[in-house]
C-alpha cells in the first residue's frame, strides 16, 4: 500500500453515519501512521463552527483544514491560540478582491440575507438564499460585481448557502495547493462531497473522486454533465459512501 491524499468535506459527508465514520477513522488513521497518508478537510464551516463539530463528533486529527470554503488553509488550531491562517494562500486570494464592494453590492438585493457574523470571513461574504429566488438573483448579482471591479466567484449549495469568494479560490484550488507543497500527484488525490461547494474538488485536476450517496440535486447533476472513470457515485451515505469509493479505487485492500 502507498500513502495518498485524503481530502474530504465535512457536513454530510465525512459526518452523517457515526458508525461508519468510527470505521473510516480506524482505517484512515491506520494508513497514516503506516504509510504517512495525509488527511485534509476541506469545509464551508469557519473554523469557529468546525470546532463546534469537534465538541460533537469524533473526528481525526488533519494535517491541514480548508476551510471557508476555500478561503483558508490551517495547519494548527489549538481552542487557546490565535489562529493565522497560511499567509502565503492569504496573500493570492486578496489579488482583485473587495470586500466592502461586496457587502455594499449585496445589500441591494432584498432576496439574498446575510449569515450569521461567524461565517463573514475576510475572502468569503455567505448569504441565504432560496431556491427559487437563486436563479434569478445570482446572475444579476453577479453581473454588478463584475460592473463594480470585483474579481468574485459565486457559489451556491445545498439550495440555501450563497457563497462569494475571490475568483481565484475555492475547496479545489487550495487542494491544488496543498498538493504542490506536498509533492503528491493528482491520481494519488481522493476527494468526497455531497454538495454544490464540492465541486471543485472534483473539478480541479483529475483526482479520484467520491460522491457520496446523499449527494444534493446539484452535485448530482453536475457528475452526470461530467462522468469520468475517476469519478465514483457511491450507493452509501456519507462515511459508507467514503468506504465504498476507497476501496472502489483501490487505496483501501
Ligand atoms: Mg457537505
Amino acid at each position: 500500500m502507498m500513502k495518498f491524499l485524503f481530502v474530504t468535506d465535512l457536513d454530510n459527508t465525512l459526518v452523517g453515519d457515526d458508525e461508519a465514520l468510527e470505521k473510516l477513522n480506524q482505517l484512515l488513521s491506520q494508513h497514516r501512521q503506516e504509510h504517512g497518508t495525509k488527511i485534509v478537510y476541506a469545509t464551508g464551516r469557519s473554523l469557529a463552527l468546525y470546532r463546534e463539530l469537534l465538541t460533537e463528533k469524533q473526528l481525526l486529527e488533519p494535517d491541514a483544514l480548508i476551510a471557508a470554503v476555500g478561503t483558508e488553509i490551517y495547519y494548527k488550531y489549538s481552542a487557546d491560540s490565535q489562529d493565522e491562517p497560511d499567509p502565503i494562500w492569504s496573500a493570492q486570494l486578496s489579488v482583485g478582491w473587495n470586500r466592502d464592494v461586496v457587502v455594499a453590492t449585496g445589500a441591494n438585493f432584498a432576496d439574498i440575507v446575510p449569515q450569521p457574523a461567524s461565517e463573514q470571513r475576510p475572502f468569503k461574504v455567505s448569504y441565504f438564499v432560496t431556491e427559487r429566488a437563486a436563479e434569478e438573483v445570482i446572475p444579476r448579482l453577479e453581473s454588478l460585481l463584475k460592473e463594480r471591479g470585483v474579481d468574485a466567484q459565486s457559489i451556491y449549495s445545498g439550495n440555501k448557502d450563497l457563497d462569494i469568494l475571490p475568483r481565484n479560490s475555492n475547496k479545489g484550488l487550495a487542494v491544488q495547493f496543498l498538493r504542490e507543497q506536498w509533492g503528491i500527484e493528482a491520481t494519488r488525490t481522493v476527494v468526497c462531497g455531497d454538495s454544490g461547494n464540492d465541486i471543485a474538488l472534483f473539478s480541479i485536476g483529475e483526482p479520484r473522486g467520491i460522491i457520496v450517496g446523499n449527494a444534493q440535486p446539484e452535485l448530482r447533476r453536475w457528475l452526470k454533465a461530467n462522468p469520468a472513470d475517476y469519478r465514483y457515485l457511491a450507493k452509501a451515505a456519507c462515511a459508507g459512501g467514503i468506504l465504498e469509493g476507497l476501496y472502489h479505487f483501490g487505496f483501501l485492500l
